[in-house]
């Protein structure tokens, strides 16, 4: 049986990229999207390139779409064997002046997102005894020597960092956790002047989740070496 991963926020940018590259290494995909009809077109891109993946509304901000969702997987018979946390927003005012309503936002997508995908699939992963979850984080939550930046956003990914730690330590090491940076990848988010193209940075995403048994949990990594929280 192929292994089926689902990935947020997939209807453009890195999501998008991420299943297209797990669809072509020959897992299902569930490619999911906050706004159905983005996630039907997005569906419909994938297939004019020849892959084949399955779409289905996903708000992370909303727990009742992400019931939802995993009820209509279940009902289907789909089991979710890799979790890719992808979606994001990226609130760029500076603490002092960063309203509450953005702030909220950004802890909503970034972290609480997360943790509602994590509770909702995690424990279907550790009764089977096999799972990968992939928070995509970023060096702006990164604490070590580096002050989280913008605030909204580093804030919300260093949370998400602790997140990924602590879910981790919660779950059987059949189920592996890690958090991955990107890089600047030119996207919506990252722009047009980012270094890295979508399959650039997709492809430590798709290293860490379609990690062997022998592969790592609780990291933190960029260009699949470990980078310091
Ligand atoms: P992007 O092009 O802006 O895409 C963001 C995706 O997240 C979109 O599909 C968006 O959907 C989705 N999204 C936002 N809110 C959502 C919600 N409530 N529920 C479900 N989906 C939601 O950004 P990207 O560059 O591909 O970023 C992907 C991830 O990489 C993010 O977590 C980001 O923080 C991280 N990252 C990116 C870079 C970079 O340089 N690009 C660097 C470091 C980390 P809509 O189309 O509906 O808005």
């Amino acid at each position: 049986m192929a292994v089926t991963a689902l990935v947020t926020g997939a209807n453009r940018g890195i999501g998008l990229e991420v299943c297209a590259q797990l669809a072509r290494a020959g897992l299902d995909v569930v490619l999911t999207a906050r706004d159905p009809e983005r996630a039907a077109a997005a569906v419909e891109r994938l297939r004019d390139a020849g892959l084949s993946v399955r779409g289905e509304q996903l708000d992370v901000a909303d727990p009742d779409s992400v019931s939802a969702c995993a009820a209509r997987l279940e009902r289907a018979g789909v089991a979710v064997d890799v979790l890719v946390n992808n979606a994001g927003v990226y609130p760029t005012t500076p603490l002092l002046r960063l309203s509450e309503a953005e702030f909220t936002e950004s802890i909503e997508v970034n972290l609480l997102g997360a943790f509602r995908t994590i509770q909702r699939f995690a424990p279907a992963m550790a009764r089977r005894g096999y799972g990968r979850i992939v928070n995509v984080s970023s060096g702006g939550g990164a604490m070590t020597d580096h002050v989280p930046s913008p605030a909204g956003y580093g804030i919300a990914k260093a949370a998400l960092n602790a997140l990924t730690l602590v879910a981790a330590a919660a779950l059987p090491p059949a189920v592996k956790v890690n958090a991955v940076c990107p890089g600047w990848v030119r996207t919506e988010m990252g722009g047009e002047a980012a270094p890295r193209s979508v399959a650039e940075g997709a492809d430590t995403v798709v290293w860490l989740a379609t990690l062997p048994e022998d592969g790592p949990t609780a990291g933190f990594f960029r260009d699949r070496a470990r980078i310091p929280w």
